[in-house]
């Protein structure tokens, strides 16, 4: 077989339906974020401000972050050295687990090496060992779970994203006795709508469940100690695992789950994708630590976000941009057509200065190809209206449709 020549036929089938992933070349420079250099394929440098990233609150760059992560770095050299069970754990990594642990109210906590691997890890875990185990899985739950409950090779049921009757008409068709995991997050990524959980946890006391909560999105955002829309609603007691990332709000990376100390030490004992790897380096672990410690006594950061969010979304509306009305961080701004969201996310990149990757299928479903706008606090008045004037320079060159009110 001629391997590179399969190779290339589907990287050509890729770009004939317009789903090819082109990678923006990024520097970001600590102290300027969301400000960053952008090299293109001839190598040339021009400046961009990023408005798609999901370092959200800008801790990436924050100094006590930072510092944490140089004494650490100092102290304890670059990587742990072996897995966890390998003397891979360092202290930074218990102290962080305790944090973590100490965030969702939970008894105990397990750090992985990113969000993707703590859900793929976790949930197939759980779902391969508990007996007879069924999962019920939201219909727009992120790949990491999807891939984690194939790999359990459980049994699966997909409701209806976010439907409460759907989930309960499914509930009610599985033997009473049968042990059950529902599996869902809270804010969606595309777009941006966010999880009844308590409701959700209703059902699933009703019928003997597991709750598994991603809060991926939510963590370091929601909630008065930023332990996620959970801890907002009041109900991080009545979820039984929550899993979130250090990788988006925190600013680092790694990933993990809390909950009893029953179920952190069956999945810490048990889960392959957390035993045979290497333990993240202790200044990642120490930076993250940082990151939690500091947005737990912190909501200047949340706050500033939020204002940031309501001033985007208020300019969008003046000149009738249309995106999705939801009640999170996340301003999915809809094209709705795969080429023309290229075009203005290239225009926007080479003419512009702005970054923000177009999102199209398979991602989001044809006819909803959007543009994922994460205003940050470190995004400034002058950062948004040059957004704003070439968003809406870019609308008129497509043609694209105006919302009505934009008519006043
Ligand atoms: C990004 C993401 C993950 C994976 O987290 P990483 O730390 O980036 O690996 C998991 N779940 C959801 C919903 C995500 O968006």
């Amino acid at each position: 077989m001629d391997y590179n020549q399969f190779f290339d036929g589907a990287l050509s089938d890729l770009r004939e339906q317009g789903n090819y992933r082109h990678f923006a070349d990024l520097e970001r420079r600590t102290g300027d974020f969301p400000h960053a250099t952008h090299r293109d394929a001839a190598g040339k440098e021009r400046p961009v401000t990023i408005w798609c990233s999901n370092d959200y609150l800008g801790m990436g760059q924050h100094p006590k972050v930072l510092t944490a992560m140089h004494d650490a770095l100092d102290r304890s050299g670059a990587g742990a050295g072996g897995t966890r069970n390998i003397s891979g754990t360092t202290h930074d990594h218990v102290l962080l687990e305790g944090e973590l642990a100490d965030l969702h109210g939970k008894e105990a906590a397990l750090l992985f090496t990113s969000g993707y691997v703590s859900n793929w890890a976790a949930l197939g875990t759980l779902a391969a060992k508990i007996p007879n185990c069924v999962i019920l899985s939201d219909a727009l739950n992120h790949a990491s779970m999807i891939e984690g409950m194939r790999h359990s090779r459980a049994q699966r049921v997909i409701w209806k994203h976010n439907d409460l009757n759907d989930l309960r008409a499914h509930l009610e068709t599985l033997p009473k006795d049968q042990p059950k995991i529902i599996a869902f997050e809270s804010v969606y990524s595309m777009d941006g709508d966010i999880a009844p959980i308590a409701e959700i946890c209703d059902l699933a006391e009703e019928f003997g469940a597991l709750t598994y909560l991603d809060e991926v999105h939510a963590v370091g955002m929601y909630g008065p100690r930023g332990g996620g829309v959970a801890e907002r609603d009041g109900v991080m007691d009545r979820v039984d695992i929550i899993q979130g990332t250090l990788g988006k709000a925190f600013g680092v990376v790694g990933g993990y789950i809390t909950g009893s100390a029953q179920m952190v030490d069956f999945v810490r004992s048990f889960a392959s994708g957390f035993i045979f790897t290497t333990a993240l380096p202790p200044a990642v672990a120490a930076g993250a630590a940082a990151s939690i410690r500091h947005l737990k006594d912190s909501s200047a950061e949340r706050m500033l976000q939020r204002a940031r969010v309501a001033e985007l979304r208020a300019q969008l509306d003046q000149i009738g941009i249309p995106h999705i009305p939801n009640p999170s961080h996340i301003i999915p701004v809809m094209v709705g057509d795969p080429v023309k969201c290229k075009f203005i996310s290239d225009k926007l990149l080479n003419e512009h200065g702005v970054y923000i990757q177009p999102i199209n299928y398979p991602t989001v479903p044809k006819g909803t190809e959007r543009l994922r706008i994460t205003p940050s606090p470190v995004h400034s008045a002058e950062d948004m209206e040059r957004l704003v004037t070439a968003l809406e320079d870019l609308w008129h060159q497509c043609e694209l449709a105006r919302q009505p009110m934009a008519a006043q």
